[in-house]
C-alpha cells in the first residue's frame, strides 16, 4: 500500500495558523507526509519562498489558497491550487480582501467598542499578514473580555453574532473566474459547514473542478455524499486537515489527506505553466 499522505488544507502566521510557512513544512516532514499545500485565508504570502524550503525537506508542495467568498448571502470558502503565482488577477484579489478586511475588522471594532469592550485598531494590525477574527478574539482575551476564542466567538463575533460584520462580500462566481485567469483549479471548501443544503445545491451549478471530500474528523460516512458528488460530476476530490496550529487544536496537521494520484494531478496541473509537466 502507498504510504503517500498529502495535506491539502492548512493555515500559517501569514493568515490566522500559529505556525510560520516553513514551520508547517518542517512539522510535515516529521509527520512524514509527502505533499503539502499551504492554503491562507485571502492571501499567498506565504509563497514561492516555502516551496524552496519544501524541496530542501523532501516535502513536494502545490501553490493554495482559501479565498472568502459570498454566494446568495451565505458564506462560502473557495480552494484555488495550482495557479501562477506571479499572475495579477490573484495578486489583486488578494490586495481586495486586504482592503475589505481592513474596513470590516474596523466596523467590528466600533461594535465591540458599543458592547463596552473597547480594542485599538493598532492591536490587531499586523503587517503582511492577513488580520481575521481569531485576532479580533484574541485582542478580546488579552483584555479579559472573554476567556477562550470559541466564548468570543460564540457570544459576540461569530456569523449573525451582535458583534458580527460581513463588511463588502465577493462573489463565489467572481472568485472561481479569478482563479482560473489565475491558471488554478477552485475547490468548494468543507462543505458541510455550509449553512444550508439548497446553498450547496446552487454551488453544484457554478464553475467548480473539486471539492473537499476529506476533512477533520471525518468518517466514511461524513465522506460519502461529497464523493458521489465528486464522481458524478468528474470534479476533484480534495482534502486536509485545515490545520491552524494551537488555536484549533482539533484539527492536527495530516488527519485528512489525499492520496498520491489526486497530489499528482494538482501538480502536473501546476508544472504545466512552467512547461516542466511530462
Ligand atoms: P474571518 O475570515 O476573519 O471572517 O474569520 C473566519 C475564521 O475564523 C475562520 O476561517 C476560522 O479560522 C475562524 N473561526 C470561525 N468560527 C470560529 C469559531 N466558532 N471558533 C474558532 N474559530 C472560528
Ligand atoms: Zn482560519
Ligand atoms: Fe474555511
Ligand atoms: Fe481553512
Amino acid at each position: 500500500m502507498s504510504t503517500f499522505r498529502a495535506d491539502l488544507h492548512c493555515h500559517s502566521t501569514c493568515s490566522d495558523g500559529t505556525l510560520t510557512p516553513a514551520e508547517i513544512v518542517d512539522h510535515a516532514s516529521t509527520l512524514g507526509l509527502s505533499g503539502l499545500s499551504i492554503t491562507d485565508h485571502d492571501t499567498i504570502a506565504a509563497y514561492p519562498q516555502v516551496l524552496d524550503y519544501a524541496q530542501t525537506k523532501g516535502i513536494q508542495m502545490v501553490p493554495g489558497v482559501e479565498f472568502s467568498t459570498y454566494h446568495k448571502g451565505e458564506s462560502v470558502h473557495v480552494l484555488g491550487y495550482s495557479f501562477r503565482l506571479n499572475d495579477p488577477s490573484i495578486l489583486e484579489l488578494s490586495n481586495r480582501h486586504t482592503e475589505r478586511r481592513m474596513n470590516r475588522n474596523l466596523e467590528i471594532l466600533k461594535l465591540l467598542a458599543k458592547h463596552d469592550m473597547p480594542i485599538q485598531p493598532e492591536e490587531i494590525n499586523h503587517q503582511d499578514h492577513t488580520i481575521g477574527r481569531p485576532h479580533i478574539a484574541q485582542a478580546m482575551i488579552d483584555h479579559g473580555y472573554v476567556e477562550s476564542i470559541q466564548e468570543a466567538f460564540q457570544k459576540f463575533i461569530g456569523d449573525g453574532k451582535c458583534c458580527h460584520t460581513r463588511g463588502s462580500p465577493i462573489s463565489t462566481e467572481e472568485t472561481i473566474d479569478i482563479i482560473h485567469r489565475g491558471g488554478g483549479l477552485a475547490i468548494i471548501a468543507h462543505p458541510h459547514l455550509i449553512k444550508s443544503r439548497s446553498i450547496v445545491d446552487a454551488l453544484l451549478n457554478l464553475k467548480f473542478d473539486g471539492i473537499e471530500c476529506h476533512y477533520a474528523r471525518f468518517l466514511p460516512k461524513d465522506e460519502k455524499p461529497w464523493i458521489k458528488i465528486a464522481t458524478k460530476k468528474s470534479w476533484l476530490k480534495t482534502g486536509g486537515s485545515d490545520f491552524h496550529g494551537t488555536v484549533k487544536p482539533a484539527n492536527p496537521l495530516g488527519c485528512s489527506w489525499v492520496e498520491e494520484d489526486t497530489f499528482n494531478l494538482l501538480l502536473k496541473h501546476y508544472q504545466s505553466h512552467y512547461g516542466s509537466a511530462e
